[in-house]
């Protein structure tokens, strides 16, 4: 039975099908859905070959080219049908029809959750992935738990996000020259993707990142885990590591050299509700490195 978005009204059923009217729903019923490993790599690699060229067919098998302006537009679609992890697929979906009780009344998106906020950032957040009950039901990054209140609260605070609060799609909130990704696009059991998993999902990083990074100015890594996939992607993408490889650390900072010029990697604890309970990350500890991550991309 659907449930009526908070925003948008309309009834959606959990998982909600692609296009269905989801606000911010990049997809359309005919967006290529990648089923293996193999078929993320193609998807993900044939959104930015060209910024003008859009290889796209149901049959990853079998391409046709059409033409497109909004490549990033095109690779969140993608994301946000992906089957290719059976485990993830089966959790989200099964997490989306079982719904927790406090949101048994709300459609949950039990979908891939694609990158959010501005096109052309010159901050990029990068994260772990999606929360059970928070984006898995909102269908935005970091939106609708404690993470992200605490993640909206800060960005707020130092000039990142329009509104202090993120609560679903559709709620008017906007960041600033900001946008946020999950290193793995699907919330994982317990919050622990396997490292095929991790693999698997990160070829539509490594995409992403091609796209955005002639904009971005400074990467922000929420947590060891977001860190390496941070200085994977963007080794990647030719993007010269220090040596010794800068390690983790709340505040840690690094320089990447690419061919045109440099990037920062900033460093801050994520803000696990495992971390802002125990005081290992407070408040003014998040907006000084939010904070930072704004003054060196010239926002604050
Ligand atoms: S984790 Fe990534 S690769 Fe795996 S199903 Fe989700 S979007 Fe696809």
């Amino acid at each position: 039975m659907g449930r009526p978005h908070p925003a948008a009204g309309g009834d959606f059923d959990s998982p909600v099908p692609p296009g269905a009217g989801w606000p911010g729903d990049p997809a359309s019923p005919d967006t290529p859905v990648a089923r293996s490993a193999a078929g993320v790599r193609r998807l993900a690699g044939s959104c930015c070959l060209d910024p003008n060229v859009n290889i796209s067919t149901g049959n990853p098998d079998v391409w046709t080219q059409t033409t497109t302006s909004q490549p990033l537009s095109e690779l969140d679609a993608r994301i946000s049908v992906c089957h290719a992890c059976r485990r993830l697929v089966r959790w989200r979906e099964e997490v989306a029809a079982t719904k927790r009780a406090a949101f048994a009344d709300e459609p949950y998106w039990g979908r891939p959750v694609p990158g959010w906020g501005d096109p052309e950032p010159r901050v990029l957040l990068v994260g772990l992935a999606p929360a059970a009950h928070g984006a898995n039901r909102t269908g935005r990054v970091f939106t609708g738990d404690r993470s992200g209140d605490w993640l909206f609260a800060s960005l707020h605070r130092v000039g990142l996000a329009t509104r202090p609060t993120s609560t679903h799609a559709g709620d008017g909130q906007h960041l600033l020259g900001t946008r946020m990704v999950a290193a793995v696009r699907c919330a994982p059991p317990d919050n622990k993707p396997t490292t095929p998993e991790r693999d698997t999902c990160a070829p539509w990083l490594d995409a992403e990142l091609r796209l955005l990074m002639p904009t971005v100015e400074v990467v922000v890594a929420l947590g060891g885990f977001g860190w390496d996939a941070a200085l994977r992607g963007l080794t990647a993408l030719g993007y010269a590591v220090p040596r010794p490889r800068p390690r983790f650390g709340h505040g840690a900072e690094a320089t990447l050299s690419g061919a045109d010029r440099d990037v920062a990697l900033l460093g801050c604890y994520h803000p696990s509700q495992q971390n802002t309970f125990t005081g290992r990350l407070t408040e003014p500890m998040l907006d000084a490195v939010l904070g930072r991550a704004a003054a060196l991309a010239g926002l604050a």
